[in-house]
C-alpha cells in the first residue's frame, strides 16, 4: 500500500507522544488470581484484553469500575500536554512522508476514512470524524473508558470519540499471535476502530445487549466493523490519499482479520475454542465480513450482520 506523495495531510485530529506514561505501562492484575503461575495470568489477562479492545474498550474496561472515574477534562489536559492537538504529527505534511513514516501513515489513513464516511450517502447529515485518534505509548487516560495500558491493543472510546492505539501492539502481542505488521494491516485495524466510531455516530452501539457467544449482539457488532473496514478498503483508492491497494495487501488484511479471530486467539492461548466465550467472531466469519465490505463500499446495508440469520455466509 503506497500513499500518494502529493496528498496534503492534516492532522488536526491525530495526537501522539507519551501520554499517561509512568510506572513501566504493565497491566494492573485483579486480586485473588495469582494461582497458576504469575506469567500465565498476565499472559491470559493480555490476550483478553486484546480480545475485548481489538473492539470496544469501554465494557472491559469498566467492568474493572473505572469507566467513570475520567472525565473529559483530563483528557483535554492530556491533549494540552502533549503540546496541542499535533502532537508529534506536525512533520506529517504530505503523502510521501506518510510513505515514509509509519506514524505519518496513520494520518494519512485517518484522512482517508474520514473523507471515505463523510462522503457516505447513508451518513448524510450525520457524520462528524472522530475526536480524536490517539497514538501512545506505556499507558493512556481516556475521556470516559478509564485508563488503558500498552497491551490493551487498539480500541475505540465512545464517550470521548476517540481511537487509542499503541503501535506497539503491531510487533509484540500481534505477531505473537502469528500475525503480522505491515501498512495495510494497520490500516485494516484502524479501519475497524473508525468502524466503531460510524456505529456510535449511529447509534449501533447503543443496541448491543449480549456480551458473549457465538450469536451475541457483540459478536455482530464486531463483525459490522470488519465489513466496515472492508468497505473502507473497497473505496481508499479514489480518495486522494490513498495511492494503491494491492491483492497482496487485501490478503494481509485477510490474514490480520484471521490473526484476530475468537476461535484462534483461544487456541494460541489457552490450546482449545469455545464458542460461548466469542466477543468478536470466528477467524472465518472475520474475514467473511472484511469480504463482504469488499463488495458493498456504497451502502452500509449490506453490512448490518443484525440481521443476519447465518453469521457465516453474509
Ligand atoms: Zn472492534
Amino acid at each position: 500500500m503506497r500513499f500518494n506523495p502529493k496528498a496534503r495531510l492534516d492532522t488536526s485530529r491525530t495526537s501522539g507522544g507519551h501520554v499517561g506514561g509512568g510506572g513501566g505501562g504493565r497491566i494492573p492484575i485483579p486480586g485473588g488470581k495469582a494461582s497458576g503461575g504469575i506469567g500465565t495470568v498476565i499472559l491470559l489477562l493480555v490476550f483478553f484484553l486484546v480480545t475485548q479492545c481489538m473492539g470496544v474498550g469501554p465494557q472491559v474496561l469498566g467492568d474493572s469500575g473505572s469507566s467513570t472515574s475520567v472525565g473529559t477534562g483530563t483528557f483535554g489536559g492530556l491533549q494540552a500536554a502533549d503540546g496541542g492537538e499535533t502532537g508529534d504529527f506536525g512533520s506529517c505534511r504530505t503523502g510521501e512522508d506518510a510513505n515514509n513514516d509509519e506514524n505519518c501513515a496513520f494520518v494519512a489513513l485517518e484522512n482517508s476514512m474520514t473523507g471515505y464516511w463523510d462522503s457516505q450517502p447513508d451518513l448524510s447529515g450525520r457524520f462528524q470524524p472522530e475526536q480524536a485518534v490517539v497514538i501512545f505509548s506505556d499507558q493512556v487516560q481516556t475521556g470516559g473508558c478509564g485508563s488503558a495500558s500498552s497491551s490493551v491493543g487498539p480500541f475505540y472510546c465512545p464517550a470521548d470519540q476517540t481511537i487509542y492505539l499503541d503501535p506497539t501492539f503491531f510487533d509484540s502481542i500481534f505477531e505473537q499471535l502469528g500475525g503480522q505488521d505491515t501498512t495495510f494491516v494497520r490500516a485494516y485495524v484502524l479501519a475497524h476502530e473508525y468502524g466503531h466510531h460510524i456505529q456510535n455516530l449511529l447509534g449501533t452501539m447503543g443496541q448491543v445487549r449480549t456480551q458473549q457467544g457465538p450469536e451475541s449482539d457483540a459478536v455482530r457488532l464486531e463483525l459490522q466493523a470488519d465489513c466496515y473496514a472492508g468497505m473502507w478498503t473497497a473505496a481508499a483508492e479514489d480518495d486522494g490519499f490513498v495511492e494503491d491497494i494491492t491483492d497482496q495487501d487485501i490478503e494481509e488484511g485477510i490474514s490480520a482479520a484471521k490473526t484476530v479471530g475468537d476461535d484462534h486467539i483461544q487456541s494460541r492461548t489457552t490450546g482449545r475454542v469455545d464458542t460461548s466465550q466469542y466477543t468478536h467472531g470466528s477467524s472465518e466469519q472475520r474475514i467473511a465480513w472484511f469480504r463482504k465490505g469488499l463488495t458493498t463500499p456504497d451502502s452500509i446495508a449490506g453490512c448490518d450482520t443484525f440481521k443476519a440469520n447465518d453469521l457465516d455466509n453474509p
